[in-house]
């Protein structure tokens, strides 16, 4: 009988940073694997700012060098910020007034492993390709231009479908890695997405040249953080990204209904948006758009299972939560941190059933859960989150959720301390924050999920 080896071990599918990261630690362990990136890179991408526990996936593949050399801005923290001055004082509740505008900065919590005071603001199309060349250097093989079409799960290894021209061809491998992000290509296949009804959030971005971010630092240290300016239209915000000393990525994100349909209505909808803060519009108005804009919709969802026989999925090509805390990246880098542990157990044992995969799942779930929480918060209660960072009682234990150390703790007593403090508004009507509840009423304590 001749018995045939697959042609790899782990196929890949995706080559962004959940997809290249995954392929690095594998192949730096030894195991053959396959990457298909449908794209040729350089591609633009959003998702451009960092927070710091992407660094220990850095170090771990040897990548913290490159990430240096590229001169990419360093991130020191993160600036909250809103026109609105009329926030109420709050005496009854043990706390200090919630300030407007609040910074906080990456080194004031310690973080195990993380041994830098920075994380970074990138280029999506420079990091991405960067990471993927690293992961090919290691070891993997690198398919770009190649579009998966299927993958086939039988009674033995799994089977990619791609085609090369007009040839269809195929690969087999000893289990299969969704890497595709929000194609969420075998979460579509096996019909495993559940779409989160609460936040359906859209938006539109660009890059503008000589946007001067002088105007909002208070200090020269703050240049080059990001900034969250929130709008005074509800469930509304704008990030503020550098990606080089004059280049400044600014996007509007919003709920779907205010949404139009039509590219004219969105790129309106962006200026009026950011005309209701009129020192942002003035800002921008002075500076060249450079890039056409480009919108984002349909987001927030989570699979019912993250793995399964032979296969596993990282990054968003598992879940999406709202971008408000940059969270995409980092998630997307750890989730291939914690899953390559399982793989390469599997691997040496033989064994790829969905319990192989079970200490990935759990830890994956346990952390964007957290984020989640964290997210409905925000959204239902904006004052809230300016507060408990104001309060040092509760700054470190938010700093640690915003420096994305979320995977260690099943319930974080800060989020405890935050929804009980959102019931304890919600239920008095004549709490002064009341009337700053926003409508997003998603039981913020419970995923999307199954
Ligand atoms: C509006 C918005 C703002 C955001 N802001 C931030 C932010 O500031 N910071 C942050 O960290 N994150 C942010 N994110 C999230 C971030 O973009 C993602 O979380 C991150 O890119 C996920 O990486 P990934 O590798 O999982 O997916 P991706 O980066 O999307 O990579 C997936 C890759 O798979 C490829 N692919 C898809 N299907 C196939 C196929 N069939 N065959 C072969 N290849 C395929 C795609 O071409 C793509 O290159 C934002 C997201 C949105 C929508």
């Amino acid at each position: 009988m001749v018995i045939t080896k697959p042609d790899f071990d782990v196929a890949i599918i995706g080559g962004g940073p959940a997809g290249s990261s995954m392929a690095a630690y594998l192949a730096k362990a030894g195991v053959s694997c396959v990457v298909f990136e449908r794209e040729l890179f350089p591609r633009p991408h959003v998702g451009e700012s960092l927070v710091p526990s992407s660094t220990r996936v850095f170090r771990d593949l040897d990548f913290l060098p490159k990430m240096e050399e590229a001169k990419f801005p360093h991130k020191y923290g993160a600036v909250w910020t809103t026109d609105d001055k009329k926030v109420p004082y709050v005496h009854d509740l043990e706390g200090l007034a919630p300030d407007c505008n609040v910074d906080i900065r990456f080194d004031e919590r310690q973080q195990a492993g993380v041994d830098k005071n920075h994380t970074y603001h990138v280029d999506r199309g420079k990091f991405d390709l960067m990471l993927l060349q690293h992961a090919n250097k290691l070891g993997a093989t690198v398919y770009d231009g190649i579009k998966v079409s299927a993958v086939d799960f039988g009674p033995k290894e799994p089977l990619v479908r791609f085609n090369m021209g007009p040839k269809e061809m195929n690969v087999s491998a000893r289990m299969v890695v969704d890497a595709s992000g929000r194609n969420t290509f075998l979460g579509n296949q096996m019909k495993l997405k559940v779409q989160d009804t609460v936040f359906d959030q859209y938006a539109i971005h660009s890059w503008f040249d000589g946007y001067d971010r002088k105007v909002f630092a208070k200090r020269d240290v703050n240049l080059d953080y990001i900034y969250i300016h929130f709008l005074p239209i509800s469930n509304t915000w704008i990030w503020q990204i550098p990606i080089s000393d004059d280049v400044t990525s600014i996007g509007v994100v919003t709920q779907k209904k205010n949404f139009a349909k039509s590219k004219e209505d969105r790129e309106k909808f962006f200026w009026s948006s950011v005309g209701t803060r009129p020192m942002i519009e003035e800002t921008l108005r002075k500076a060249n758009r450079i890039r056409p804009f480009k919108d984002e919709g349909d987001y927030s969802y989570a699979m019912k299972q993250l793995c399964g026989d032979r296969f596993l999925m990282v990054g968003d090509a598992g879940r999406f939560v709202d971008p408000i805390f940059s969270t995409g990246v980092s998630i997307a880098l750890n989730s291939s941190r914690f899953a390559h542990k399982d793989i390469l157990s599997a691997l040496e044992k033989n064994e790829f059933s969905r319990q192989s995969f079970a200490t990935y799942e759990d830890t994956l779930r346990r952390g964007t859960k957290n984020w989640y929480d964290f997210i409905t918060v925000y959204y239902r209660l904006n004052v809230l989150f300016t507060y408990f960072i104001n309060d040092p009682r509760y700054r470190l234990d938010v700093l640690k959720l915003l420096q994305g150390d979320v995977y260690d703790d099943a319930t974080p007593p800060v989020l405890e301390k935050m929804r009980k403090m959102v019931t304890e508004v919600e239920q008095n009507e004549k709490h002064p924050w009341h009337k700053l509840l926003g409508d997003l009423t998603a039981n913020a304590f419970t995923q999307p999920s199954a």
